[in-house]
């Protein structure tokens, strides 16, 4: 490719525009698109992506000071990608960049001032980061030529050696402790020699796998799994939903379409949503596969997640396994993305670029002309929606592959029961199950941070008359507020529905459940699982791997515990509370209300016991709640595009929420609102089909002492709905102190 002089470079910071820099002669032969480079900004020195030459205009350029890479770090087709992701999301394209690479690669300047000897500061500039790769080093025997003199250690080292033809440093120290100065002794004596070389680490710690054989397919996934290989010969972009409840197979169609597409040259991507699933898949892959898997999720230390990416970018890994951001993972000849559990809101990343990979993996399918899977036993609204509509290929399987009964369910009507924890249908179910030696899990939504009011008595919960959501109480104002439309009324003290019952907050947490049943069962050993105890590496296994060996009765946890996971010993599940879920403010809560009560149901039974669901709410007669239990997602469907259609929710619309923080609350609140009217004002002028929610104060008013503000954009036509934002981004000016963010089809809206 022509090197030219002068290069537009992608800086990630969250500044829009472009960025060019002269190449000094010296740098041209190295300065090619996809490497870093180190270019002056301002008063710092930072990392910037080297994108394309660009037109010598007229202007003094700063130079760029280095190149830092040997290789390119990303291909033209991935700028492609990650130039969409940056228009879409309307965020700045390096950032996108930064993301879409391994953690911890970049440099960065910083100053430390020192105090110098006669007293004064002095500022010196220490470059940051820049991620390194593992070198060991290896020991070899060389051949002998006299009989050796040595001793002791030396001796069993050389004939370990000997035997193994060669061994590393840290196999070595393993094996005879600290051993180093025999090494060099060796090494020194010709009788050994050394050769440093570079190494991965290994996520897996080498484990080795049992390898398995395909199974033969029922006559739904053969149908499933025809149509994916159709589409793989085809090579062209296909997106396909396939439908499944849990252990309908849905893991072993894409094992098998995986095969076909591997067979054919090509690469595939499985993303999943949690890394806590990710064991046990991964080892499924691993033992049907001989090709190099990677994983790749934000578990991995930024040095295992940057060996993983090198080893993909090198090819010497067919299949990447992984979260969210491995969406980002650098294969290339890609045939074939699973998204399994596709209707989970962990696709959507909540922080700087707020990509969904979900949404994404249809983008990159389509660059690719890869067949994409969404997998998932409750695919969101939207998603089967648009499957009816034909955009997307709809695949079923309708039952589980062994003829296990789906658990006996039960929803407890906890109104008129003074807010206890357990009712006692669930207690004596969980005395039993601890009696007969099962194993319980109990679900608590601790999402339910937005408490609300609710009546004891009737189960009434407020809800906005605008926009049909719930009301979210403020205690600072005293108020129920709806946070979409700020529509607010006095907190009542009695209910108004059945005039009398009386109002509760609503919400507890994992902990105060835990030790209320720690106390009912005090020899029942209960664990517990959520944000807190799962900390660190390893954490998520650890709680499980006791659920697995029966050193634990009763777990408790989010819905964390509710995903993918097979414990066969499992045989009553309790949601505490089904309520805190379907009483978000969120559109999307009889949703999320369904795909709980669906997924919590998929946990119990799985083994040899048929298993027991009990599901205490308020909300006996919701349809979320009753569609799950009689496991009609059609039914639950019916009603719920409904209402979205009539509200106006997605599908029928798109959403983009904009928050406006600030450390002093009157900055938040004029710019948000000073946004609006220059939304407006441009709504007037493109005659945009877009709707202007708020500003309100947003249901996390304050988060880390900013104050928060929002407005929500509803718009008919995506076009119409870009323009604006776009609009926005170029007009818009606010105080620095003030922090604004865009969603683009935003997921929560706290
Ligand atoms: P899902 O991903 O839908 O939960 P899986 O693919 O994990 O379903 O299948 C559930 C269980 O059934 C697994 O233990 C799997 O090995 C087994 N299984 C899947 N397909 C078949 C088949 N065609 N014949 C026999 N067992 C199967
Ligand atoms: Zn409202």
């Amino acid at each position: 490719m022509p090197t030219s002089q002068v290069v537009e470079v992608a800086i990630p910071l969250p500044l829009h525009g472009h960025f060019h820099y002269r190449v000094p002669a010296h740098l041209v032969p190295l300065a090619t698109p996809g490497k870093r480079v180190l270019v002056p900004f301002g008063k710092r020195k930072i990392t910037g992506y080297l994108l394309a030459p660009a037109e010598a205009g007229s202007a003094e350029l700063k130079e760029v000071l280095e190149v830092l890479d040997d290789a390119p770090l990303f291909t033209p087709s991935e700028l492609t990608f990650y130039r969409w992701i940056a228009s879409y999301y309307l965020h700045p394209l390096g950032e996108v960049i930064k993301g879409a690479l391994p953690a911890g690669i970049n440099l960065e300047s910083r100053f430390m001032c020192e105090t110098a000897e006669d007293g004064s500061l002095v500022r010196t500039e220490v470059l940051h980061g820049g991620r390194s790769v593992r070198m060991e080093k290896f020991y070899r025997a060389l051949p002998l030529l006299a009989p050796p003199k040595l001793k002791g250690k030396g001796v069993e080292i050389l004939s370990f050696l000997e035997e193994q033809g060669e061994a590393s440093a840290s196999l070595l120290r393993e094996r005879f402790g600290s051993c180093t100065p025999q090494l060099h002794r060796l090494v020194e004596l010709q009788l050994a020699e050394c050769e440093e070389r570079e190494v991965y680490r290994d996520p897996f710690h080498a484990e080795v796998y049992q390898k398995d054989t395909p199974l033969p397919l029922n006559p739904d996934q053969t149908a499933a799994h025809d149509a994916i290989c159709s589409a793989l010969r085809s090579e062209a972009f296909t997106p396909f939903l396939l439908h499944g409840v849990t252990g309908s197979g849905k893991t072993e169609v894409y094992l098998q379409s995986i095969a076909v597409c591997l067979e054919a040259g090509r690469t595939a991507l499985v993303l999943v949503p949690e890394i806590a699933l990710t064991p046990q898949l991964v080892g499924r892959f691993k033992r049907r596969f001989e090709c190099g898997i990677a994983v790749l999720h934000s578990g991995l230390s930024d040095g295992e997640r940057y060996d993983e990416w090198r080893r993909i970018r090198r090819g010497e890994a067919q299949i990447v396994i992984g979260a969210r951001s491995a969406l980002f993972a650098p294969l290339e000849r890609l045939g074939m993305i699973v998204v399994d559990e596709e209707h989970e809101t962990s696709y959507k990343q909540s922080e700087g670029v707020r990509y969904n990979s979900r949404d994404l993996a249809l983008v990159r399918g389509k660059l690719a002309n890869a067949a994409v899977v969404l997998g998932s036993a409750t695919p969101l609204i939207t998603t089967y929606h648009a499957a009816m509509e034909g955009r997307l290929r709809y695949l079923q399987l309708p039952s589980r592959v062994r003829e296990l009964p789906m658990p006996e369910t039960t929803l407890l009507d906890a109104r008129g029961q003074k807010g206890e924890t357990l009712l006692a249908p669930l207690k004596t179910a969980m005395e039993e199950n601890l009696a007969a030696g099962g194993q319980t899990l109990l679900f608590l939504n601790r999402r339910g941070f937005a408490t609300y009011l609710v009546c004891q008595e009737c189960g009434q919960v407020l809800r906005c008359p605008n926009c049909a959501v719930t009301l979210t109480y403020h205690r600072g104002r005293g108020k129920h507020v709806c946070h979409y439309c700020d529509y607010a009324i006095p907190a009542p003290t009695v209910c108004g529905a059945c005039d009398g019952g009386e109002i509760v907050l609503l919400g507890r947490g994992t902990e105060r459940v835990e030790e209320e049943v720690q106390e009912l069962f005090p020899e029942a050993r209960v664990a517990r699982m959520d944000r807190d105890t799962t900390r660190g590496k390893g954490g998520h296994a650890r709680v499980l791997k006791s659920l697995e060996d029966g050193s634990t009765d009763i777990l408790i946890g989010t819905q964390m515990i509710a995903k993918g996971h097979d414990f066969p010993g499992v045989t009553l599940v309790g949601v505490v509370s089904a309520d805190s879920t379907l009483n978000m403010p969120d559109f999307r809560s009889a949703e999320r209300t369904f795909q709980l009560v669906s997924q919590v149901m998929g946990r119990a039974g799985r083994g040899d016991r048929p298993g027991k669901v009990l599901v205490q709410t308020l909300a006996p007669e919701h349809y979320a709640l009753t569609c799950a239990v009689e496991h009609d997602f059609r039914g639950f469907y019916e009603q719920e595009v409904e209402f979205r259609r009539e509200v106006g929710y997605p599908p029928f619309t798109h959403l983009a929420a904009l928050t406006f923080s600030s450390v002093t609350a009157r900055h938040a609140e004029d710019s948000a609102s000073e946004a609006a009217r220059l939304l407006l004002r441009v709504k007037r002028e493109l005659k945009a089909r877009v709707e202007l929610l708020g500003p309100i104060s947003a249901p996390l008013g304050k988060v880390r002492g900013r104050f928060r503000w929002q407005i929500l954009l509803k718009g008919k036509e995506r076009p119409d709905l870009h323009k604006m934002l776009l609009a926005l981004r170029h007009d818009f000016t606010h105080p620095s102190t003030v922090r604004v963010t865009v969603d683009v089809d935003p997921v929560e809206m706290m």
